[in-house]
């Protein structure tokens, strides 16, 4: 493993990273005395040996975070703001050593972690910054009876189950704004890339957060960590990003507990370039939206609409671009993609090209693992894809791109929308009525005008249909973790009226 120039040693940035568990302020073996392995996806080189939590090691966490809910909760608005701020400074003064972690266990290129850091980073300044600006209302009831204050409370113990594709991101889009709110946690990452979020409770330990209020258990099974946790009457509050088909599973037990839920699922994202769109720029937002993260990401382009008037120029222009990617480790200077994180994903991308060439779609470029060490394959995209392909129906999760063709609006938008997710959804086009017919016929919480990226730790990221529920950043998503309570005041007048 060659470090490049500048960047971090690799082998004293894994010795700083915490193999334990985090219970209580401190990093501890398992019960079990159980461990599982950590890969570099591009390599298949094991990075880590990490303690496995069983039941036992996530009851205790609970507890560790049980007990001090109340503290926690007690603390002034301004000072979890501060350690929110100075854990967004730690952040950022490691920001080459957290890039590097990310690169190393999930794949992704350098610079793409980098970006991620600063995403991921941000959540902590927005959190900090709505901290002390977290307000309530206060109103009276019409016939002038009550005074009435509404007010936010902390929710309670959270349970934050977070996906391998975002390491960083995906923990502080709920740490953040669970520590804002004044909630207690614990966090399971996913086994796949639990480095980065083991070196960030490290800095946030650093940063001055109290014991026992965030608590980190990874493990070889997710559900041996979750189940006893979720069954337990002290946790408020769930919190998950993955699959749709795990977040269901998690709803059913969540039902059990009736616990508070954010549930960020997957996407089936549309991309429509329509007849009038500035072709360069849509061009570049496809490419952006279907290939960032090797198309591993909830909001990556999965269906490519493109207008029958400019479908010719955009698939001419936007397959040169895809056919030019540099493919790679992603420690490699120039490399534009790096590996799948698995050799799963790999099979499930051979798969979804067999069957849209078996049923008439034609390999524009790529269509094929690359063989070697490691778990490539190579920036795809298919043309005359249909509806009957396995690609338009399910999340491709991978670099495989499906350009369709349409004729009218009415037939784009109905096509579109032929999915049970509804997570993002891109428009390119230059007619502003256009723009607004579009918002308001697609299904889909999140829409993208002219812009290929648009994750922001100051918008209401989350979906409709079976993309989940809930909204994560913003000033939606502090009230994730809180719940109402109204106080009813008897109004001083009532009796004169
Ligand atoms: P996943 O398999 O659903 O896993 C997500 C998390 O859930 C991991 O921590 C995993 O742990 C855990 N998990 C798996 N089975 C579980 C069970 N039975 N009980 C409790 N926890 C369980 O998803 P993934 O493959 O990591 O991520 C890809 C999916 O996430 C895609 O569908 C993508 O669209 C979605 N995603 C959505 C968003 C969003 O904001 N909407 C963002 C990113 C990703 P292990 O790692 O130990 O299995």
């Amino acid at each position: 493993m060659n470090a490049p120039q500048g960047a971090p040693d690799i082998k004293a940035l894994l010795g700083k990273v915490p193999t334990g568990l985090l219970i209580g302020g401190e990093w501890v073996e398992s019960a079990s005395g159980d461990t599982f392995e950590v890969l570099n996806p591009a390599t298949e080189e094991v990075l880590a040996t990490l303690a496995s939590a069983d039941a036992d090691d996530a009851l205790r966490a609970l507890s560790a975070a049980a007990d001090v809910q109340d503290e926690w909760a007690r603390t002034a608005p301004r000072e979890r703001a501060e350690i929110l701020r100075a854990g967004f400074e730690a952040i950022v003064e490691h920001r080459d050593e957290f890039a590097t972690l990310m690169t190393l266990e999930m794949g992704k290129p350098l610079a793409e972690s980098d970006a991620e850091v600063t995403y991921g980073a941000e959540y902590l300044r927005w959190f900090s910054e709505e901290t002390v600006r977290h307000y309530g209302r206060v109103s009276s009831t019409p016939e002038g009876t009550l005074r009435m204050i509404t007010r936010y409370k902390p929710v309670g113990p959270c349970l934050l189950i977070t996906p391998w594709n975002f390491p960083l991101s995906m923990a502080t889009r709920k740490i953040a704004p669970a520590l804002a709110a004044g909630c207690t946690m614990v966090v399971k990452p996913a086994k796949l890339t639990p480095l980065t979020t083991q070196y960030f409770a490290k800095i946030m330990l650093e940063a001055g957060l109290p014991a026992g209020v965030l608590n980190v258990v990874s493990g070889k099974s997710a559900s041996a960590i979750s189940e006893p946790i979720m069954a337990d009457s002290r946790l408020r509050k769930m919190s998950f990003t993955g699959s749709t088909a795990v977040g269901r599973v998690l709803l059913e037990s969540a039902a059990q507990n009736i616990l508070r839920t954010s549930m960020e699922l997957g996407g089936n994202a549309p991309l429509i370039v329509c007849e009038d769109a500035n072709i360069e720029e849509a061009v570049a937002g496809a490419v952006a939206a279907k290939m960032r993260n090797g198309g591993q990401a909830c909001t990556s382009a999965n269906r490519i609409f493109v207008h029958e008037e400019v479908a010719q120029e955009f698939t001419e222009k936007f397959v040169a671009e895809i056919a030019a990617f540099t493919v790679g480790n992603g420690l490699d200077e120039g490399v534009r993609m790096g590996p799948l994180i698995e050799p799963a994903a790999v099979e499930k991308m051979e798969e979804f090209v067999r069957d849209a060439t078996r049923k008439g779609a034609h390999v524009a470029t790529g269509g094929a693992r690359i063989e070697g060490k490691g778990y490539f394959f190579a920036p795809t995209v298919l043309t005359g894809v249909t509806p009957q392909m396995r690609v338009f129906q399910e999340e491709i999760f991978g670099p495989i791109a499906p350009v369709l063709t349409y004729r009218s609006e009415e037939e784009v938008l109905r096509l579109a929308n032929t999915t049970e997710y509804g997570l993002a959804s891109y428009v390119f086009t230059e007619n502003i009525d256009r723009l607004w017919r579009m918002a308001d016929g697609l299904e889909f919480g999140m829409m993208g005008f002219n812009a290929g990226v648009i994750s922001n730790a100051a918008a209401p990221f989350g979906g409709v249909k079976q993309s989940g529920l809930g909204r994560e950043g913003s000033a939606e998503g502090i009230n994730e973790y809180t719940s109402v309570q109204y106080l009813g005041l008897r109004d001083p007048y009532s009796q004169r009226r």
